[in-house]
């Protein structure tokens, strides 16, 4: 590699490094640039421009060449990654190529490479984290305490709810803290009929409606992004023109961009951390160039690692020094392991035959919600900590197939009302394990150069038992409210299906037991945050961006705070 001059290097460096630009590293860059601070952010994908870079956002039916479908030689290309291989989204699909890995056993493992990461292809669903939550290992011996709890992220929470916009209701509950709504979206009577039986027939359980990233009702903030009210037009991971929806490109990169102080440079492989021995901190970033397979090198006083959890993982691994043989901040030896997810292997489908003068005006681009139950106040089963669960509920059209020639014809161009259908999808905590990790292989590696991850993470009793019983307890609630066909499933899905995937560089308050401390910085390299799903210590039975958006603006705010302190 050639040598920089000192003029070289001075252009290359900044006041702070944001590695991705994802949910939690938009928020890395929004607010470190907030506070003043000249900001790199490296993306190993494309640019995705605000509505210009959404090609197929106002595309009807009929305007696609295969209808939506992606014909199977073009399918080839993807192996078996599961991309969404829609035709209105094959633009956000990654090909095997881009970063093969080693499964030593099935992880499905779905990435989003471009500005904005898997903001722009998220199902938008937040909830805070309970005190339940946080207290998840204490009370129960499974993975080490939090070094926090809920009253230490309860302000974040509130300061990214304003500037996201999260639609909900307040509805009280001790197991789900309520946040900074903007109106709530309606549930639909098939979903209100079964929130009724719920409440009626258990008193421990409630279905509410889902709370979500979607501007319901512009505040001045969501205005001053450029965001307007959702239109309801469930075409969401298109890319929204109206900014509806949460996204780093509609709302925090802007946001970033606007204060001059972002520098945005996608196509920039963050290939490792620089550690400097001398100094004892990290000195910058080692990126390759996607464009020119060049090694290049950016300095900076502070890292922020936002590429998404087993990417963060990766990253750190592979960033080995004299100092960290190992990984780095890996003196405990735990960097990669207590991997862990969410269950979603639980889901149940049933057909109502009431509200026949019923259908829905307008769609929905959320979704029903059942906090958890189990395991709340005691342990109460054969398994540990709980689950969630999303419920939705619709009513299509449909056709009769039957009859020859004109009947037939007859038949085909008058769709009648199906029957109401309503389904339901588990969300379990998993338990964190040791044995749950993912380390580098020692030969492979990928077109940059980069050691190729091998994910080792599998099922454990715990999660069959919780899938049982969640399977129980659903076909109990739907058959009680009179629901017809009730089918429930273990589809046994592999890990990481969820696209939740979390830990591997936990936060914690002992240096020996855990990678970061409460403030999201590693114990043995202070200038490095990790805000990803990669800090998550457990995992809670709430979807988790909202939380990684809440640590990040935490973390950013006590980075700038320890700078002008002159500690990092
Ligand atoms: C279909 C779907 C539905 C989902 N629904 C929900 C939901 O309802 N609620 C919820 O909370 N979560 C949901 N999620 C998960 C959510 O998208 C993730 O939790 C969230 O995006 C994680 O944020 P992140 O910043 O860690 O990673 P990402 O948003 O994935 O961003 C990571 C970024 O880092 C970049 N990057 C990675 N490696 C490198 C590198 N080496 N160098 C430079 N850049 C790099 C990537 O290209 C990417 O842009 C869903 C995800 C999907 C796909
Ligand atoms: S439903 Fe709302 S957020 Fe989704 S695409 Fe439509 S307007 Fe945008």
């Amino acid at each position: 590699m050639a040598y920089l001059t000192i003029d070289a290097k001075a252009a290359n460096t900044y006041d702070a490094i944001v590695i991705g630009s994802g949910i939690s590293g938009g928020w890395a860059a929004k607010e470190l640039t907030g506070k003043g601070l000249k900001t790199l952010v490296l993306e190993r994908g494309r640019d995705v421009k605000h509505v210009t870079d959404y090609p197929t956002a106002n595309m009807n039916p009929w305007e696609f060449e295969h209808r939506g479908q992606v014909p199977l030689a073009v399918r080839a290309q993807y192996g078996k990654t599961r991309s969404f291989l829609r035709e209105e989204t094959l633009h956000w699909a990654i090909k095997p190529d881009e970063q093969p890995f080693v499964e030593e056993q099935p992880f499905t493992w779905t990435r989003g490479y471009h500005v904005g990461g898997k903001s722009l292809l998220w199902a938008r669903q937040t909830q805070r984290w309970s005190e339940f939550d946080f207290e998840g290992p204490a009370r129960d011996g499974f993975a080490v305490d939090w070094p926090i709890r809920y009253a230490d992220l309860a302000p974040w929470y509130s300061h990214v709810e304003k500037f996201a916009g999260i639609s909900g209701n307040k509805d009280g509950l001790p197991t789900l803290p309520d946040g900074e709504f903007l109106p709530p979206i309606e549930l639909n009577c098939v979903e209100t009929h079964l929130q009724g039986v719920i409440a009626q027939k258990y008193k421990d359980r409630q279905l509410i409606q889902g709370r979500c990233a979607h501007v319901t009702k512009p505040q001045p903030i969501h205005t001053a992004q450029g965001r307007a009210q959702c239109q309801h037009r469930t075409l969401c991971n298109r890319g929204c023109p109206f900014g509806g929806y949460f996204s780093s490109n509609a709302s925090t990169l802007p946001w970033a961009e606007k204060t001059g102080n972002m520098t945005l440079r996608p196509h920039s492989v963050v290939h490792s951390i620089i550690y400097d021995e001398k100094k004892g901190k990290a000195s910058g970033v080692r990126v390759v160039d996607a464009n020119t397979m060049q090694m290049m090198e950016f300095y900076a006083n502070i890292i922020f690692v936002n590429g998404s959890a087993l990417n963060s993982n990766l990253i750190l691994l592979n960033s080995t020094s004299s100092r960290f043989p190992n990984g780095l901040g890996n003196d405990s030896g735990l960097l990669g392991k207590y991997i862990a997810w969410h269950n979603y292997r639980g889901k149940i489908s049933a057909e109502y035959d009431g509200f026949q003068d019923k259908t829905t005006d307008g769609r929905n681009p959320s979704n029903g919600y059942v906090p958890r139950f189990r395991n709340v106040y005691k342990q109460e089963t054969d398994f540990l900590r709980g689950y969630a669960t999303g419920v939705g509920g619709g009513r299509g059209m449909v056709q009769n197939r039957e009859g020859m020639g004109l009947e037939l014809k007859e038949h085909l161009l008058n769709p009648q009302l199906g029957p109401w259908h309503i389904s339901g999808w588990m969300q379990g905590e998993t338990v964190p394990l040791e044995k749950n990790h993912v380390r580098l292989d020692p030969n492979l590696k990928d077109k940059y150069g980069i050691p190729q991850l091998i994910t080792s993470a599998g099922w454990a009793e715990n999660d069959d038992k919780m899938v049982k019983d969640w399977m129980e307890q659903f076909t109990e609630m739907f058959t009680l409210a009179g629901f017809k066909n009730v089918k429930a499933v273990d589809t046994h899905s592999n890990p990481g299906s969820d696209i939740h995937e979390m830990g591997g560089v936990r936060m914690g308050k002992d240096p020996k037991t855990s990678l970061l401390n409460k403030w999201n910085q590693l114990h043995h390299c202070k200038n490095v945050f990790v805000t990803d799903g990669a800090c998550m210590t457990s995992t809670s039975t709430q979807n988790p961006s909202l939380t990684y958006m809440a640590f990040t603006a935490r973390a950013a705010d006590y980075a700038v705070k320890e700078m002008k302190r002159k500690n990092l």
